[in-house]
Order: structure tokens, then sequence, then C-alpha cells
């Protein structure tokens, strides 16, 4: 459509509406259904405030997806919605048939919009679709009591003002709107806060819950039961704010063994978890089995990252039937070297249909350790992505790796260390051998496969901490970029 062309009749009657400063609910109960989502944009995007509030009362569809249009903060706007909720609920007699039900805030692409509101050019005519029509096509609610009102919330120290402003308002009807919260993470909040939350969105309805905390492990007995109710739970994420958070020491009291099983133990209560993320997580050392032991779902996620891990736990690993239909292994920053890897091979070809990326950066892993996992590796057929990074193979055995992954066809992101010889004496990366073992290594690699994206980096440079890297994203550290 060009600048020139003149505005549609459609348009100039929304314009008109929403000069009318007098648009009040009666006469919008009486507007026909089409034309509310492209009115409601418009005042929306046009901060209209007034006409805002009047048309989320009179709100004629079951869903009023009003957090799509609502990416870039507007306190006022989110306010209007807010007494626009507060009027709905105020009002004893609502004339529609597809009258509100959920007012979803997710901040998130809806379809809802494209469908009814997307062509500026009025792509959905009061001649082609009746209210009838309009209704059916809408997704079915279940017959619902109380409105239901969905945000994702996440936690900071400081809250913004929008949230701020959203939870005194839903701590205040939570008597009135079911408020759930499909996503919710928290970045260091106090447990009391937490729990005062939880009591207006319940856990139940929480799928996504990511828990950046400070507490330790007494704290985290008391959420316990919180954690427990969130049966639903899809993901998820348990991370410390600092190294130091979880840190006990190597025997733990009874009270912290308490604490820690109590914690472990809500694992058993999760209906359909599919992703798992333990993060710097100290005290699941040795009791990493008891967390795969309570689980009742098969993981498509795994990750324990930074952490240590037992010889038992490992062993878990290769009999777990909750891990048979992986997709995602990640241990990154968990020390392999003093373990038997045999387990770890196990899984590995236990999930050889289903694995699309293996993450093994920095685990201390050496020749012996990648010669165990290699026989399993080849047979990933599905694998799309590895990264072996901060690990320690010579040169022979990278390269018995790659001839060994001719089959993983599906290859689109692949990760190596540099090869030992590249190093001296002293530990310092020699460039020219750098550069020319690994054209090597991916010319020999280039004879059975073509590689996608594949990249060799040293460790890291302990003069200025950055890395070397050759393949995709070649660069020097910074030393050695000022050397030349
Ligand atoms: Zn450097």
């Amino acid at each position: 459509m060009s600048a020139q062309t003149p505005p549609t009749l459609l348009k100039l009657a929304m314009q008109a509406l929403l000069r009318d400063e007098t648009l009040d609910m009666s006469a919008l109960d009486k507007l026909p259904m089409v034309f509310f989502p492209a009115l409601f944009k418009e005042a929306l995007t046009g901060r209209h405030t007034t006409t805002v509030k009047a048309m989320v009362a009179a709100w004629p569809f079951p869903c009023l997806p009003v957090g799509a249009l609502m990416k870039t903060p507007d306190l006022e706007t989110f306010q209007a919605v807010l007494a626009g909720v507060d009027t709905w609920l105020q009002r004893k007699f609502h004339p529609r048939r597809g009258k509100l039900q959920v007012l979803d805030l997710r901040k998130k692409h809806h379809e809802f919009w494209s469908i009814w509101a997307g062509a500026e050019d009025g792509g959905c005519s009061a001649e082609t679709t009746d209210e009838q029509q309009v209704v059916k096509v809408l997704p079915r609610y279940a017959l619902r009591r109380r409105l239901k009102v969905v945000a994702d919330l996440c936690f900071r120290p400081r809250a913004d003002e929008e949230q701020r402003c959203f939870l005194q308002w839903a701590h205040q009807r939570k008597g009135s709107i079911q408020f759930c919260c499909p996503e919710m993470t928290i970045w260091a909040q106090p447990i009391h806060i937490m729990k005062e939350i939880l009591n207006v969105f319940h856990p139940e309805h929480i799928r996504v819950f990511e828990l950046n905390t400070h507490w330790n492990v007494f704290l985290l007995a008391a959420f316990a039961p919180c954690l427990g109710e969130m049966r639903n739970l899809h993901k998820l994420l348990l991370a410390p704010i600092s190294t130091s958070v979880f840190k006990i020491s190597n025997r733990t009291t009874d009270r912290e063994d308490k604490c820690i099983n109590k914690f472990i133990s809500q694992f058993s209560r999760f209906n359909c978890l599919q992703h798992l993320s333990l993060k710097s997580v100290y005290f699941l050392r040795d009791r990493i089995n008891q967390v795969l032991r309570c689980l009742t779902t098969p993981l498509e996620t795994l990750s324990i990252t930074y952490c240590h891990i037992s010889q038992a736990d490992l062993n878990y690993f290769s009999e777990c039937s909750k891990l048979s239909e992986l997709k995602h292994l990640d241990m990154k920053g968990v020390p392999l070297k003093a373990l038997d890897l045999m387990p770890l091979r196990v899984l590995l070809e236990n999930v050889a249909d289903t694995l699309l990326s293996l993450d093994l950066k920095a685990c201390r892993m050496k020749d012996s350790h990648l010669t165990v996992l290699i026989p399993a590796l080849s047979k990933c057929s599905q694998l799309c992505k590895v990264n072996f990074y901060c690990n320690e193979f010579s040169m022979p055995i990278l390269r018995d790796l790659l001839q060994h992954t001719a089959n993983l066809s599906k290859m689109n992101l692949e990760k190596y260390p540099a090869p030992l010889e590249c190093y001296d004496e002293f530990g310092y990366v020699s460039i020219e051998r750098f550069v020319q073992l690994c054209a090597e290594q991916i010319d020999r690699l280039r004879v059975i496969r073509q590689p996608k994206c594949i990249s060799f980096a040293t460790h890291m440079c302990p003069r200025c901490g950055e890395r070397c890297v050759y393949g995709m994203g070649s660069r020097l550290c910074l030393c050695q970029r000022r050397q030349r």
C-alpha cells in the first residue's frame, strides 16, 4: 500500500470513534464485534486510555491477548487496561455471548491480532463476518466462573513500575480473579515475598520455573513444599546467584542432609517435567542419582553444569529409564577426569536415535576418556550440535573422533579443542602450529563429510583470558592480535 492510498471506510470510522471522547460502554455494546480488535489496537497505540478502559470492560471475545500489543512498557495504558478489568468485574450484565474469560498479559506474539486486526485495510469486514461466526471460530474455553489473568513474571531485585503496579493490583483481587503465571523467573527474592506471590499465582499453573537464588539449603527446604506444588512444571532451572551459594563442606550435617532430601523429594511430584537444568548446585554431588530416581517422566533435556558429580551419579545415567529419550545433554564444566565414563557411553548408546545436542565443554577429559566415548558418539546419527572445547585431546585422538563422525550428517555446529600438540612446554599456544593442525583436521574431515560450522579453540590464554579460534568465528587472543 502506498502512502497515497486513501484511508478505508473502516479506518475513517475508527478515527471518528477514537475522537469521540464520549464513547462509552453502551455504545461499544452495540458496536459489531469485528470492529473491536482493530479499534482496540488503534486506541492502545494512540494511548487513548479512556477508550482502552471502556473497550476492555465491553470486550466481546473470550480472550483479550493485550500483552502482545504492549511489548513497549507504558504505565498509563497498562493501568487503563487494569481499570477496564475492574469495570468489567463490576458489570452485572454482559450482553455479549463471547464475553471475556481470559486476559492474557504475556508479551508474546498472539495470532488473535493477525487474524482479527492484521489487515490495515479492514480484512475482516462487517459484511463478511457476523457475530455468530466470530464466536464459533474462537478457541473454546471451558466455562469459567472467574476471569483468568495470565502473565509471565520475572522477579528482579528491583521490579519495574508496571510489574509493581500489576502485583499490587493482583494481590487485591486474588479472591475474584484467577491468576496464572506460566513462566516464572526469580532473581534473588526473599523467600517470604515468593511465598506471598505464589499465594496469588498458584504454583500448579507454572510450566517454566527458573530459580536463580542466594538461598542456602535451609531456605531451599523451606521453599520445597511450594516447588512440590508445581505439578505441571515442564521446565525447571535451578542456579545459585554466586558460586558461594549452596557450597557446603565435604561432610554435611544431619540437618543439612534432611533439608537436601526434602528439596530433592519434591522432584517426584512433577507430572510432566521435560527439561531439567541444574547449574552449580554443589550439594547434588552423590545425589544426582537420587534426583533422577525421583523423576516420573522421561526428560528431553538434562543439563547438569559447573558442579561435581560422583561415580555413583554417573553409573545411574546408564540405568535411568527417564533418560532414554534424551534430546539434549549438557554437562558443561563437570569434571569427568577422575571418573570411569563407561556409563556415559552406555547412555549415549541408549539415546543414539534421539540425541540432538551434546555439550561436554570444560569436562577436563583426556584421550583415554574420549576413547571410551567414540564408539557411542559415532552412532548418534541425529546429533546436530557438539561442544568439546576445553578438554585435553591429542592430535591422533581428535583425528580418530572426526573419522568416526562420518554418519553424523545432520551435524551443523561442532566445536573441538585445539590439539595438545599446539602448545609449548609452558602451555603457550604456537599460532602457526595451531592453524596448520586445525586446517589439516578440517581437510581430512572433508574427505568423509562436509562440515557446516566447525571450530577449534585453544584454552583461555593465561595472559589475556581470551581464546584463539580456528574455523567458524576465527580470531586470535588479544596478545596474539597485538603481536601481529
Ligand atoms: Zn592472550
